[in-house]
């Protein structure tokens, strides 16, 4: 037995299912999860000494690499002055002004300590904001486990959410529609009919939970168009996105501006942060200035903005985003040659540094449906190949990759080289 499946036979002991999180059980491609130790640069490694090439970043956050010494050296300059205080702190202006300033949307931000708690407070104020209820998501977009956006219902056109976790009031719910990722039809349609009640559209600009499906052409000005014509709030949940399609996030990468944004993952250096931020004239509902409550006992936490902090003012090196997408596209390019190569049908999707593949016989994945109708047994087969040739994907075929600036051509060449033992394994 190694060390990791002690562990986990010991953890599932006193913790659900082992884990503090789901997805990192396992459950998506069988077999026991990886404990790590400590990671550096492009790599983990693991409770028995295995080093693995990194391709999940802590679900993102790590776009500069694990360990950077900018981000340790503030972290640990922080921790020195204190760890918590429960007041105003400079560092929280110099990095409001910093997240407004790469992120031009952004008039006014607040700091929360997670993504979900980002979603799910933009949720209310843009409930607040517009007086109405009922918010539309899409099928296959992730925003956090808030009971408002747990909610996923059919495919297509809907008019009643339904709970996609027990634990959720129906009568909550239903104020939740959900329609089809990068299908403006059936926004416009939904809108046709109850476009005066919806507060808000939240959608992922790049849907990252889905594996990567970028917004076909057209998509993301037709969801401003739409909350335009009915004053609705444009809320792009760029937690994933942010700082990672493009330094202003995939906003900036689209050139489609919306009225709040939701930030998380790469804006804490690895630190638990989430923010929201917009228009002013909406962030000023928000409490102490106005009605809508939103309160957190570590926000803004010192040694997390410190942290948050390095990691932004690093994002301004010239060469790192032109470097990570230049690696990004070796990697896909090499996979799809491979796959081609040993005559496994594989579709690739990129947008800057995530990236997604898929088992499929499709040409190109641009929807939840085709997603879900992709090849599961040989996914699994192909991540336990590359997780047992050192190199850690995300264990499940519904998550994007992400590419840090710590990989290098030598990760990529290492990573291709144990794909096309994988391929062959599956091709035989
Ligand atoms: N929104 C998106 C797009 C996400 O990908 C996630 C998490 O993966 C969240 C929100 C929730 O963030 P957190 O896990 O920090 O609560």
């Amino acid at each position: 037995m190694s060390r990791s499946e002690d562990l986990f036979a010991q953890a599932q002991l006193s913790i659900p299912g082992g884990v503090n999180s789901p997805v990192r059980a396992f459950n998506g491609v069988g077999g026991s999860p990886i404990f790590i130790e400590s990671a550096d640069g492009a790599y983990m490694f693991d409770a028995d000494g295995k080093r693995y090439i990194d391709y999940i970043g802590s679900w993102g956050p790590m776009i500069l690499g694990h360990n950077h010494p900018a981000i340790a050296k503030a972290t640990h300059q922080a921790v020195d002055r204190g760890l918590s205080f429960g007041t105003p702190t400079a560092m929280e202006v110099t990095m409001a002004e910093k997240i407004k300033d790469i992120v031009p949307s952004i008039e006014k931000v607040r700091m929360v300590n997670s993504g979900t708690e980002a979603t799910m407070t933009a949720i209310r104020l843009a409930r607040g904001y517009t007086g109405r209820d009922k918010i539309l998501k899409f099928e296959g977009n992730y925003h956090g486990h808030a009971d408002s956006l747990l909610v996923k219902a059919g495919s297509g056109l809907l008019t009643l959410g339904v709970p996609n976790s027990p634990g959720i009031p129906e009568d909550f719910a239903k104020h939740t529609l959900t329609v089809t990722y990068n299908d403006i039809d059936s926004v416009r349609s939904i809108f046709a009919e109850l476009g005066d009640e919806i507060a808000a559209i939240i959608v992922e600009p790049v849907a990252g939970n889905m594996n990567c499906i970028p917004p076909v052409p057209g998509f993301l000005e037709g969801l401003r168009d739409v909350c335009d014509e009915y004053g609705s709030v444009l809320i792009f949940d760029e937690v994933m996105t942010g700082f990672r399609v493009s330094r202003g996030g995939a906003q900036e990468h689209y050139g489609v501006t919306p009225d709040l944004t939701t930030l998380g993952k790469v804006i804490g250096g690895g630190m638990p942060v989430g923010a929201f931020g917009g228009k002013k004239e909406i962030m000023d509902y928000i409490a102490p200035v106005g009605p809508v409550y939103q309160a957190g006992t570590l926000s803004g936490n010192p040694v997390a903005m410190a942290a948050g902090y390095a990691a932004l003012t690093e994002l301004s090196d010239p060469e790192l985003y032109p470097r990570i997408f230049a690696r990004v596209e070796k990697l896909l390019d090499g996979l799809q040659a491979r796959a081609d190569a040993a005559g496994i049908p594989l579709t690739t999707n990129r947008a800057g540094s995530m990236f997604g593949f898929f088992f499929t016989t499709a040409e190109k994945v641009t929807t939840y449906q085709q997603a879900t109708e992709c090849n599961m047994e040989h996914f699994k087969a192909f991540y336990h190949s590359m997780l047992d040739q050192g190199v850690y994907l995300a264990p499940s075929a519904f998550e994007a990759g992400f590419m840090s600036g710590a990989h290098t051509d030598a990760d990529i060449d290492a990573t291709l080289a144990a794909a096309e033992v994988a391929f062959a394994q599956l091709a035989k």
